[in-house]
């Protein structure tokens, strides 16, 4: 065979062998990754900001202008990770933490400056905190032991996971995923919202180049550059998607659902707050600002409405505006909901309907204060106003800086009232009580994923509470805050009448 024959045959080995999963000579093998930090500052991507430029980012890295070419990249990258193991799964979780951490600033200012909404500080805390999810710890296998031998059942990974973000945290929802499905040994395709798309992508083709500089995986998360319900549908659709994951409201849970795939939900809330005599009215009162006044009351989870006992209900008011709070007149109100919604009468002198004004969604205190005709002090966290409990800012989920009081008789009035302003949706209710007995009751009537009692909506994600982190509550379809095992297949393994070693 002549040298030119062997040259061309050990090249194709080696590309077959890359594609395989093996990696190329500039890729550093794990036995000798340093941590993740330095990676993610010798990426150029470190804390003194992001070195990633916008313009060309299609194709490489993650970024593909089609959804096929999205999946068919991330199923190759599947199938490399696969051959690597566990530790490369270990090793991308910890580069993306790290970068989350590191490029907080910069990826927080570039997530804000796309969409428009919601509040700096929060968006990069939001980013900093990705250290918090969950990683490859907590696919620990069940094992039994008997008589006839030994059982093992052990998380795998589905594949391909397909998913689909948020206007409200890209980033942060798109770096937890990553960890979360990347743990659990998956790649992933996603589909993030158009208005928050830009940022998205940087974010994934720094991960990507960081991975790949590591340990020779190029494309373990795609994006769909520009994504519409055509890429949405296209994505859904691919044979290598195993399963999908979409976060968002009323429409895509339900497009989800309709795919014929399974589908693991994170979908809209409208989180009721009851607060009677026997709680701590400072308490209450700084926890509901803390929550509700979070990157502007963008979080599903945040307080979006409070019934207040009717005998502490001017207490709490007066503790609100003692901590960021400032109270609407009632002229002042009807100003505000003139501008934040678009009400349609109903027929026939029914109630109608109200559309929120998305101008107004995640924007600052300010904002919404100007509409409702008043100035308010620099550091207003939140506005608020006494509303009755059908008013369009208890009903919808409306994402601003304000929150709505209506006073109850009693706790029977409180829970039920809870009960209709949570439409249903499951996912997150708040009391501020020390009756073990009204807690018991909301609890049980409410029936939502997360439960808070005397304390923010976010101490519900290990913020303040204890428990871990996600972006991405699975609530219609009852995963509950999505971790790695949520995006794994049970398999068992089981030896017959063997193994046991006593
Ligand atoms: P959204 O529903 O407008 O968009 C979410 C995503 O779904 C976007 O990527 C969007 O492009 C896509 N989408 C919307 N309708 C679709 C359809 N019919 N077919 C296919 N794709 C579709 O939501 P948003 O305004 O970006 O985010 C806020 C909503 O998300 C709120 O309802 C909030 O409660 C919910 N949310 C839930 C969680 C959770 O963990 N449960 C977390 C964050 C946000």
């Amino acid at each position: 065979m002549s040298a030119a024959n062997e040259q061309l045959i050990r090249d194709i080995v080696s590309e077959v062998l890359g594609r395989l999963g093996g990696k190329p000579a500039s890729a550093k093998p794990l036995a000798s990754a340093e941590s993740a930090a330095p990676a993610a500052a010798a990426c150029g991507c470190g804390s003194k900001g992001t070195a990633v430029s916008t313009p060309g980012l299609r194709g490489k890295f993650g970024v593909f202008a089609d959804a096929n070419e999205a999946c068919v990249a991330a199923q190759e990258s599947f199938l490399q990770l696969q051959q690597q193991g566990v530790a490369a799964r270990v090793k991308i979780v910890e580069i993306v933490k790290a970068m989350a951490e590191a490029n907080a600033e910069p990826w927080g200012k570039i997530e804000l400056d796309e969409t428009r909404i919601g509040r700096l500080d929060h968006k990069i805390e939001k980013l900093k905190i990705i250290k918090l999810v969950p990683g490859v710890e907590w696919l620990r296998p069940d094992a039994r032991s008997g008589d006839h031998g030994i059982t093992l059942e052990e998380y795998t990974p589905f594949g391909v996971v397909g998913a689909v973000t948020p206007s409200t945290h890209s980033i942060p929802t798109l770096s937890g995923n990553i960890v979360n499905i990347i743990a659990a040994g998956n790649a992933a395709v996603f589909n993030p919202h158009p208005s928050a798309a830009r940022c998205a992508a940087i974010a994934i083709r720094a991960f990507n180049e960081a991975i790949y500089r590591e340990i020779g995986i190029e494309n373990i998360a795609t994006i769909i550059e520009k994504p519409s319900m055509e890429s949405f549908a296209a994505m859904c659709k691919h044979d290598v998607v195993r399963l999908l994951l979409v976060t968002g409201g009323p429409g895509v849970v339900k497009a989800a659902m309709q795919t014929g795939k399974r589908a693991i939900c994170a979908g809209p809330g409208n989180p009721p707050v009851y607060v009677d005599d026997t709680a701590c009215m400072k308490r209450a009162a700084k926890a509901i600002i803390q929550g509700a006044s979070y990157d502007n009351n963008l979080l599903c989870i945040g307080e979006k409405e409070v019934f207040a006992l009717e005998n502490i209900a001017d207490k709490l008011m007066s503790q609100m505006e003692q901590n960021g709070g400032v109270k609407l007149t009632s002229i002042q109100l009807e100003a505000l909901t003139k501008a934040a919604f678009t009400i349609t009468p109903g027929q026939g002198g029914g109630c109608g309907h109200a559309a929120v004004n998305k101008d107004f969604i995640g924007k600052d205190p300010s904002v919404l204060a100007r509409a409702a005709g008043l100035n308010i002090p620099a550091g207003t966290q939140l506005l608020f106003a006494e509303t009755d409990a059908d008013h369009p800012f208890v009903v919808e989920e409306q994402m601003m800086p304000f929150l709505p009081i209506t006073r109850v008789k009693s706790l029977e009035e409180g829970v039920a009232r809870s009960l209709v302003a949570e439409h249903g949706y499951k996912h997150t209710a708040i009391i501020h009580s020390h009756d073990v007995e009204a807690m018991t009751a909301m609890g049980r009537a409410l029936d939502t994923t997360l439960f808070i009692k005397n304390g923010p909506c976010m101490a519900g994600l290990g913020l303040g509470g204890e428990g871990y982190l996600s972006f991405s509550i699975a609530t219609p379809t009852g995963e509950g805050v999505s971790n790695p095992r949520t995006f794994t297949r049970v398999r068992r393994c089981v030896m017959v009448d063997n193994l046991r070693i006593y």
